[in-house]
């Protein structure tokens, strides 16, 4: 991966310079070389037999499920009404909110157009770049995380972070473990969420090994893992995501039926 994550750095940084307003993605600087015929679609319905077979129909069910979650949660957890973002799933280019992006930057929440854009050619880069298990829950993992920035913009998180800096103690890293926090907190209660229409609930008990998967991708993206595999030191001043041991701790805060204040890290005294 070795010049690649130079061109991402210089990508990402015009991107910033362009729009004053960085993608929140789950990754502090990843590398694709995905090409291709730009796609860009918007999640629509499909069956749950396609759900098991086809990515953007997994992403579809994950979507509905993380919506009848926080749609109860976040008024009683957060006093706040819930507001449905937009999920578009792209690969290759799109244009957003925020500024256009790439699959360099992978899946992120734009804030200014509330929107999670989902790049699916992420899922596979989880496993061959990374070293993730890959697996349906880590692919859910990725979207549950989004939609925990989405939880931290109606909040109003992002207005009081400052998501500038890098380093251990960051808000960087603190608004990303809160986003990793709140995703466990719908891994958990995923199976038991239902469809607010038809109550049949969106997914299966999870598994102990899906489980697994959903905690190998938090392991994966954690900044000391992707800095030792793309052959560099671990550098703490530069994690912008916190390390794959608090990755997958706060991840587990959350499952492990932690609310929206335990998942506070923005304020916590120890990540
Ligand atoms: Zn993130």
């Amino acid at each position: 991966m070795g010049g690649g994550g130079v061109v991402v750095i210089v990508i990402a940084l015009a991107y910033m310079l362009l729009t004053g307003n960085s993608p929140a993605d789950i990754l502090g600087g990843t590398t694709s070389d995905a090409g291709g015929a730009g796609e860009e679609g918007y999640v629509g319905d499909c069956t749950a037999e396609q759900a098991n077979t086809d990515a953007e129909c997994r992403l579809n069910a994950a979507v509905q499920s993380l919506d009848a979650y926080w749609a109860a949660t976040l008024p009683e957890q957060g006093g706040v009404d819930y507001e449905l973002p937009e999920v578009v799933s792209f690969t290759s280019a799109v244009d957003t909110g925020c500024g256009s992006a790439t699959s360099s930057t992978g899946p992120f929440y734009c804030p200014a157009d509330t929107t999670v854009y989902e790049d699916l050619a992420f899922y596979d880069q989880l496993s061959s770049q990374f070293g993730a298990e890959g697996g349906p829950l880590a692919e859910m993992y990725v979207t549950a995380h989004e939609f925990g920035h989405h939880i931290e913009n109606q909040l109003g998180l992002f207005e009081r972070a400052d998501r500038s800096g890098t380093g251990p103690e960051s808000d960087s890293v603190r608004i990303e473990l809160m986003a990793d926090c709140l995703a466990g907190m719908w891994a958990g209660n995923a199976a038991t969420t239902e469809d607010p229409d038809t109550g049949v609930t969106f997914l299966e008990p999870i598994t102990r090994d899906e489980l697994d998967q959903a905690l190998s991708a938090a392991a994966a993206v954690g900044d000391d893992n992707i800095q030792r595999r793309s052959g560099g030191d671990v550098n703490p001043e530069a994690f912008s995501h916190g390390s794959s041991e608090q990755r997958v701790k706060w991840f587990s805060t959350g499952y492990n039926g932690g609310t929206i204040q335990d998942c506070n890290a923005l304020d916590a005294s120890t990540l």
